[in-house]
């Protein structure tokens, strides 16, 4: 597998960086994960514009312009040679030495980007859905950004594993934010329901083309707070993600959601989802 690392191409095993970079040794650092369909990168645009927002947001100058990044990403995804796939991209504060919390005077951003084969979520999942549980929301309050340091989700998605289940749902004040890797929409007596973006949770890219879908399609949303309670109480629970798409929850915490069954409403969203994802394929 053919990685990028600050400029330079090389196979993924043999690229090395100073265990001095503060992405190893503070989580200083922010990154994305864009899906490639057919050789071509899904929303790239909108990637490149939430990567650059997060590198203002964390004060690390964009070592790229848009048009590099875009010329670097393409080049990438044609060393590869599977069609679908992951692209893996962080970009960290550098390397200093000696080790100090503040800002060094002179670092230079490590950029690693590297390719995996995405598979699509299996047929399975998609037809019948998938279980979460739901956890305490403990993470910090700038969760808007998407940074490396990732220790909270981890510890939810683990918990989510070890329950034998596949998402991890979190909780903050009584109030849902997000999915451990995911955003969250919920649906009752046929209105979509998710909360608006903040601080506490990440916009996803797919979050956004949900809303899209939903609006050009006339699929009632209300962006609001949503409550354990109407949780709980969903007709309908989905998780979306770049990698995951868009999939339901049909059983949280070890009760049905709804009658325990894929909804209508997502039906509806999932064709719409590939559908999108073939135009733009096809541009
Ligand atoms: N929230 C969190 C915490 C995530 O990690 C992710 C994706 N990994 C998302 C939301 C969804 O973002 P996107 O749709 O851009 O993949």
């Amino acid at each position: 597998k053919i990685a990028f690392l600050n400029g330079q191409f090389a196979p993924l095993a043999e690229l090395k960086i100073s265990v001095m970079d503060r992405g190893f040794l503070f989580g200083d650092g922010v990154y994305e994960m864009i899906p490639v369909y057919q050789r071509v990168a899904f929303r790239l645009d909108e990637h490149l514009v939430r990567l650059a927002n997060n590198l203002a947001q964390v004060r690390i100058e964009n070592p790229y312009s848009i048009s590099a990044w875009r010329e670097h990403i393409q080049a990438l995804i044609h060393a590869q040679t599977f069609v679908d796939q992951s692209i893996y991209l962080q970009v960290s504060r550098g390397s200093a030495y000696p080790r100090q919390h503040a800002f060094p005077l002179e670092a230079m951003p490590t950029v690693l980007m590297f390719a995996d084969e995405l598979e699509p979520p299996p047929a399975l999942a998609v037809e019948c859905g998938v279980s979460a549980i739901t956890c305490n929301d403990v993470r910090w309050q700038r969760c808007n950004i998407k940074a490396i340091s990732l220790l909270a989700n981890v510890l939810a998605k683990q918990e989510a594993v070890d329950a034998g289940v596949a998402e991890a749902i979190l909780l903050r004040d009584g109030d849902l934010t997000e999915g451990a890797a995911s955003n969250i929409f919920i649906v009752k007596d046929g209105v979509i329901y998710t909360p608006a973006p903040s601080n506490l949770m990440l916009t996803g890219i797919t979050y956004d083309v949900i809303l899209e879908l939903a609006q050009q399609h006339d699929l009632p949303v209300t962006l609001a707070p949503v409550t354990e309670q109407m949780l709980r109480d969903a007709d309908e629970l989905w998780l979306t993600s770049s990698s995951k798409e868009v999939l339901a929850i049909v059983n949280l915490d070890g009760q049905a959601v709804g009658n325990g069954q894929v909804g209508p409403i997502y039906k509806i969203m999932y064709g719409l989802y590939q559908n999108f994802k073939m135009t733009v394929m096809h541009r």
